[in-house]
């Protein structure tokens, strides 16, 4: 239902906790992060209900890391569950994503016949799980998730974070939408600019079908048909 995802310059678990409480007012029903470390350790934590049940978790088992990824759920395949909460992490990659991947019982059945078995009974598993087959057989993580969006139908907007990358988010986005902050040395993502209103009001919108790379210099982005493109930064008044 919300995403955040920072590339920063402090600790980002409270940032990305603070972002999905200005995505609150969409409604959620369980919520979770997911963080690079100085060492490159890619790990998250999740709760159900109210985000206060995820930074209380985050108090009791920090979760250090300068680049990190937020998602407050809304539950449309599986239980609000922990398990079905976002982000979902398969080895070395984890994902957040708003929307349906409607093709994800063939996506479940492809992976099957590899003998990769999902633990949650959500669509966006599929995303990680198949993320991280194409990582294993040696695909850079840009690769790896463009081969993941060529196997996708539906709506979606999506972020991807990778082991060992700590300066490196994907983003892209079908039918739903998403906007990117600019910082000064940091950048962000958001699924609607109010989240990063506390950190930058330059913002690009990504049009439907672009994906694009972030690193604290900067952004690229390619459009639906896969040619890199330039998107206007815009400066908005959204009410830090
Ligand atoms: N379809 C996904 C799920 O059920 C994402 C839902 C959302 O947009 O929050 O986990």
């Amino acid at each position: 239902c919300g995403i955040i995802g920072i590339l920063g310059s402090h600790e980002v678990s409270p940032q990305l906790v603070d972002a999905l409480r200005r995505l609150e007012y969409r409604g959620y029903d369980s919520a979770g992060v997911a963080t690079v470390d100085a060492s490159g350790r890619l790990d998250r934590r999740r709760a159900v209900g109210k985000l206060v049940n995820l930074s209380d978790r985050l108090v009791h088992d920090p979760l250090p890391g300068h680049a990190g990824i937020g998602h407050t759920r809304w539950a449309t395949h599986g239980a609000a569950t922990e398990v079905n909460a976002h982000p979902h992490q398969s080895g070395p990659v984890a994902v957040v994503h708003n929307g349906i991947i409607e093709n994800f019982r063939e996506l479940r059945a492809g992976l099957a016949d590899l003998g990769i078995q999902p633990e949650s009974q959500t669509d966006t598993e599929t995303v990680a799980l198949w993320c991280a087959h194409h990582l294993g057989r040696g695909l850079t993580p840009l690769e790896a998730a463009r081969a993941t969006l060529a196997q996708l139908h539906g709506a979606f907007a999506l972020a991807f974070l990778f082991q060992g990358e700590g300066d490196l988010l994907i983003a892209a986005r079908r039918g739903s939408p998403l906007a990117i902050g600019h910082g000064t040395g940091e950048m962000y993502l958001g699924s609607d600019a109010v989240a990063l209103a506390p950190f930058t009001d330059r913002i690009t919108y990504l049009e439907d079908g672009d994906h694009a790379v972030l690193t604290r210099a900067g952004m690229q982005v390619w459009d639906a048909q896969g040619q890199q493109t330039l998107r206007p930064i815009a400066r908005i008044d959204v009410g830090a």
